[in-house]
């Protein structure tokens, strides 16, 4: 676990029945829990290990619109504008503040995708601004580091994983949600052809609408019911530093490492694009529609291996009956290690672009799974083959930012209320409907 991921507190007992049952209990199912509160639903989160415990604890804490999918922006948009008022709205921090986001480089061919991404983001009113050589420099105070220019967005910023969730989560409770933690959800339950509910390893609930927002295991969920989704995961690793002196204090990018202030006074700490790509029996069944990705991703420093994965978690071959364990039970908490080569590179980098941080140490490291689709845009939509299913999931390494936003589009395609941005982009259906999956160019 990344460290210390603020508890929940789980509800005794299942409901017998649920206007909505939502799979996951991380950013994407907790936040659509809540929306749909707010609507007067009653909901029932189920989740087979911890609240956050997986992708919504262990990423950068990037709340980004910067160099986002075009098809994102909207949703980028309106969900930094929920970060900046739902403090306020739930009476409790997320750890959301609203710094910036810097990105500075010696690249030129960062700079030119950079200016014609800023144009683009213009369009959807977007603040970014391409910075100078001189303007990158000043804003990096104390690096030791020349850069060409860069580019920064200060209506962006930055939150804590580590307590954004359970506080939302724990707002939802207090809305009428119930969440139970250590329930997996083994299967769905289909009445004369129609969703009627789910069976949990703890019983089952009756539910006229389900939401599956199971991250790096939805697709796995989804193959049990006969739904095909292209879903590949990459294996990434991230450490916080100890506290040490605010050279930054919102997020900084630059060519060869990641940093961002953490409340604790330390920096959460990554390489952008290195990570490992483990082979699968899933990833052997998307193989075509990942290649463009898999080849762009390896071309940014990811490695390919085999590993542990290949027998057991979401992308390993599984049966399962509503009667008997799931691999949902075998595995409560996807915990990949790190890689300590990476921390160690990216600890030197970091202490040798920044002298002031010379004593700085790695306080704890982790591994996260992160789940991709094709074209790197998330699928937050109803599933046509079975009215009453919907999903959120495939955020593709940045849902964390957009969480909140999904969380109220995904509750307003469920409600059937009008959608808070277009779904479109979004659509299931985008998988087999001749559209273009490749990855946007940034
Ligand atoms: C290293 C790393 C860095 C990242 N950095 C950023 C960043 O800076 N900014 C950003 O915006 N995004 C970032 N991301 C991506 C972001 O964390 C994810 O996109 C987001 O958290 C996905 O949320 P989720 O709810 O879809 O999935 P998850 O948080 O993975 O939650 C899914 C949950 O579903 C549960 N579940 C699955 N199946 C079942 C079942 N059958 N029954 C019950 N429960 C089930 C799982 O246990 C899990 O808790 C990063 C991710 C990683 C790993």
């Amino acid at each position: 676990m990344p460290s210390n991921v603020d508890p929940v507190q789980s509800d005794p007992a299942l409901p017998a029945e649920a206007d909505v049952v939502v799979i996951g209990g991380g950013i994407a199912g907790i936040a659509a829990a809540y929306h749909l509160a707010r609507k007067g639903l009653s909901v029932a989160v189920l989740e087979k290990g911890r609240i956050a415990a997986e992708q919504s604890s262990r990423n950068w804490g990037w709340c980004r619109q910067q160099n986002r999918d075009e098809r994102e922006l909207p949703l980028a948009r309106y969900s930094l504008d929920l970060w900046g008022r739902l403090a306020e709205e739930i009476g409790a921090d997320l750890g959301f503040r609203r710094t910036g986001l810097l990105y500075v480089t010696d690249r030129p061919a960062d700079l030119e995708a950079w200016e014609r991404w800023s144009e683009l983001a213009r369009s959807y009113q977007v603040e970014s601004r391409m910075l100078t050589a001189q303007e990158a420099q000043a804003m990096t105070p104390g690096c030791a580091r020349p850069w060409i220019g860069g580019a920064h967005s200060p209506t962006d910023g930055r939150a804590e994983p580590s307590m954004a969730v359970p506080a939302l989560a724990e707002a939802a409770r207090r809305l009428g949600v119930t969440i139970h933690q250590g329930c997996a959800v083994r299967t769905l339950e289909r009445t004369g052809g129609t969703l009627s509910g789910v069976v949990t390893e703890a019983g089952r609930i009756r539910a006229g609408a389900v939401l599956c927002a199971g991250g790096a295991w939805t697709s796995l969920f989804l193959r049990h019911h006969g739904i095909a989704l292209p879903q590949a995961g990459v294996r990434s690793t991230v450490f916080a530093t100890t506290a040490a002196p605010a050279v930054t204090e919102g997020g900084l990018s630059t060519p060869n490492y990641v940093m961002r202030r953490r409340l604790d006074g330390g920096y959460t700490v990554a390489i952008r694009g290195r990570g490992t790509i483990e082979l699968t029996p899933q990833g052997f069944r998307y193989a075509r529609e990942f290649l463009p990705m898999f080849l762009k991703r390896r071309e940014a420093g990811v490695k390919v291996r085999m590993g542990r994965s290949f027998l057991s978690g979401p992308e390993a071959l599984a049966r399962w009956t509503p009667d008997g364990i799931s691999p949902f039970e075998r595995t409560r908490v996807l915990d990949p290690g790190p890689d300590m080569a990476t921390v160690n590179e990216a600890l030197s980098m970091l202490v040798e672009s920044y002298p002031a941080l010379s004593g700085i140490g790695m306080a704890h490291a982790w591994g996260g799974w992160i789940d991709n689709t094709p074209d790197a845009v998330p699928v937050i939509s109803p599933v046509a083959a079975l009215p009453g299913l919907f999903l959120s999931t495939g955020f593709s390494g940045h849902g964390f930012g957009v969480g909140p936003g999904a969380g109220r589009l995904a509750a307003d395609l469920i409600a059937g209320d009008a959608p808070v941005v277009d779904p479109a982009p979004f659509r299931f259906s985008r998988f087999n409907d001749g559209s273009d999956l490749r990855p946007a160019a940034m």
